[in-house]
Order: structure tokens, then C-alpha cells, then sequence
């Protein structure tokens, strides 16, 4: 495994739309793996491709609930229980904020196989599950701050 470069909210790539994932081949496993390393090295919760400059709708998240998830082409079904959380970002270093988010959140998804799974997120898993999401479209949490 290796430590990717996490780029940060200055560099233009950050605000790109992620493309549809396709290849599920061992390319994508070590994308995987060293985004997982990378994670943990950043003390992160959470890190989407785009942030290591791979602009493919995948993230990996480190849930309460389920340990370890890859999230790979991810589609919201369900949004419930909107509450008002303080986040940060890996890409946003000394910047925290309050951002209004759903607390229970389904969704459809492909695992590294691309298998579809199905999974609902509680809580601070459902938070950063929405984070992960928004930076596929090139959204920060900064653009969310609630004043
Ligand atoms: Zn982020």
C-alpha cells in the first residue's frame, strides 16, 4: 500500500464532477487500499477519490455502525431527520462548521466486486455519508456553513 497526497480546497480538481466507476478490476482494489491508508494516516473519517485527484464517484468511510464501507457510485434513496452537526474536511485543514444534514440516509451502492448493496446510515454515518457524496459533486461542506 501506499500514502496518496490529499489535495487541498485550493486546488481547482476539488471542485470537478466525479465520473461513473466501470472498472472493478485490481486497479480499483489498490485505489482502494491506499486511499484506506491514507485515511488513517490523516486521522480522517471519511475521503473520497477526488480528494486524492481521482475524479470517480467512490469514498471510503469509517462508519460507527459497520466498521470500514467503500461506497463506490453511490444513489441517495432515503434522507430523514435533518439536524444541524459541526464538520471538518481533510481537504479543508483548521476549518470547522455547523452544516444541516440528514441523520438517517439509505443507500444504493456498489461494493469493490461492483456487487449493488443497499445500506441505511444513522447518526454521524449518515452525516459523512452525505459529505463523501456532496465532493463527488464537487461540493464542499464550506458551501454549506450555517452562519
Ligand atoms: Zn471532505
Amino acid at each position: 500500500m501506499a500514502r496518496l497526497t490529499i489535495i487541498k480546497q485550493d486546488n481547482p480538481l476539488i471542485r470537478k464532477t466525479s465520473k461513473i466507476v466501470d472498472d472493478f478490476s485490481p486497479r480499483l482494489h489498490e485505489l482502494l487500499d491506499n486511499m484506506y491508508e491514507t485515511l488513517l494516516h490523516a486521522n480522517g473519517m471519511g475521503l473520497a477519490a477526488i480528494q486524492v485527484g481521482v475524479l470517480y464517484r467512490l469514498a471510503i468511510i469509517l462508519t460507527e455502525e459497520y466498521g470500514l464501507i467503500e461506497i463506490i457510485n453511490p444513489i441517495i434513496k432515503t434522507v430523514k431527520n435533518q439536524r444541524i452537526d459541526s464538520e471538518g474536511c481533510l481537504s479543508c485543514p483548521g476549518i470547522s462548521g455547523r452544516v444541516r444534514r440528514p441523520h438517517l440516509v439509505t443507500l444504493e451502492y456498489q461494493d469493490r466486486h461492483g456487487q449493488k448493496q443497499i445500506k441505511t446510515f444513522h447518526g454521524m454515518d449518515a452525516v459523512c455519508c452525505c459529505h463523501e457524496i456532496d465532493h463527488m459533486d464537487g461540493i464542499l461542506f464550506i458551501d454549506k456553513l450555517i452562519k
